[in-house]
């Protein structure tokens, strides 16, 4: 491992200063949630120094609040804390559980759907998920903060929005409407702790007929960065989310995808599952909308 140095701010000004100096002074700071990619990261390929700055210890990063209009998913809550929370895992379900498919036990209690995010893997469980529930990242820096929604803040391969005196705050996600459903899927040759050769994340909205008034779904694991599939979600709207909607929005996900070919699988292989994944994915969504009447 390179060299570091380390500090743990208690006052989000402080964070904003040290990232602040060191982007004014061309020197790498880099912020620290659960470390469960940094320090491997940090390990093996990365060795150049910096200086690490753990936002765990700031209150808004550490914040996990369900309120009647919003919800919002601090930055260094980890993912147990998150599927934990019957009133987050019931109100997210389909988030709840690309979060639980990290890692194990042991890396839950460190690891945060925000370092999920920033770390920007095209493999990335819970950033399907996060796309399908309309997520925005909170970004705080030296200019004051702004908003991005998920499907915008990661740019490419292990790349993101963020400037080198930024952070980001936690996740803001508007309080589902009542016949909503959402749910996450992903496919991987182990049981589990594998990266996923593809990956889908849904959300459907219905009308008391049953009928789809909204739809988003985020595919993971088949291009260089996550993707917002709109025309997959078009495909569902309109419709009960019945077999031939679901066809239909599965081929706008193969069609949407440039996957590359590796030992977990080919292109053509994941070009498939992507479509079978949406079509799953799509059909628990409907029927925790369903589940939702009355
Ligand atoms: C054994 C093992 C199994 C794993 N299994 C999975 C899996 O099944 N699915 C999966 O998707 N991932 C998996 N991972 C990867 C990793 O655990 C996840 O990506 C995790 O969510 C990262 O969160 P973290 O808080 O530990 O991030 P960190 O390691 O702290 O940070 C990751 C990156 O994001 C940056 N960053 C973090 N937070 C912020 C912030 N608030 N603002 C700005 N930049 C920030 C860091 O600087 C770093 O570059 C696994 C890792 C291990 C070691």
């Amino acid at each position: 491992m390179g060299a570091f140095a380390y500090v743990a701010p208690t006052s989000l000004d402080e964070v904003l200063t040290v990232l602040s100096e060191h982007a004014g002074r061309g020197r790498r700071a880099q912020v620290l949630a659960g470390g469960t990619d940094l320090l491997v990261q940090m390990r093996g390929l990365d060795r150049e120094p910096r200086t690490i700055v753990d936002i765990k210890k700031l209150a808004e990063t550490n914040r996990l609040e369900i309120g009647s209009g919003e919800v919002f998913v601090g930055a260094a809550v980890p993912s147990a804390v998150l599927n934990e929370n019957q009133d987050f895992v019931s109100l997210l379900p389909g988030l709840a559980e690309a979060a639980d498919l990290i890692g194990s036990t042991q890396i839950q209690g460190r690891a945060t759907v925000g370092g999920n995010l920033c770390n920007a893997s095209p493999a990335g469980d819970t950033i399907p998920a996060l796309i399908a529930v309309g997520a925005v990242c909170v970004i705080a820096g030296s200019g004051g903060r702004r908003e991005l929604p998920v499907e915008d803040f990661v740019t490419g391969v292990g790349t993101n929005a963020l400037a080198p005196d930024e952070l980001l705050l936690g996740l803001r996600i508007a309080t589902p409407p009542g016949r909503w459903g959402d749910a996450y899927l992903r496919f991987i040759p182990r049981t589990e702790m594998d990266i996923a050769v593809a990956g889908c994340g849904v959300s459907v909205t219905l009308d008391e007929s049953g009928t789809c008034t909204a739809a988003r779904v985020g595919i993971g694991a088949v291009a260089p960065r996550v993707l917002l599939v709109a025309e997959a979600g078009a495909a569902l709207v309109g419709s009960t989310v019945d077999d031939a909607a679901l066809a239909a929005a599965g081929e706008a996900c193969t069609k949407a995808s440039s996957p590359i070919s590796d030992k977990r699988g080919t292109d053509v292989y994941r070009r498939k599952v992507v479509g079978v994944l949406c079509r799953r994915a799509g059909a628990i969504a409907r029927d925790r909308a369903l589940a939702k009447r009355g």
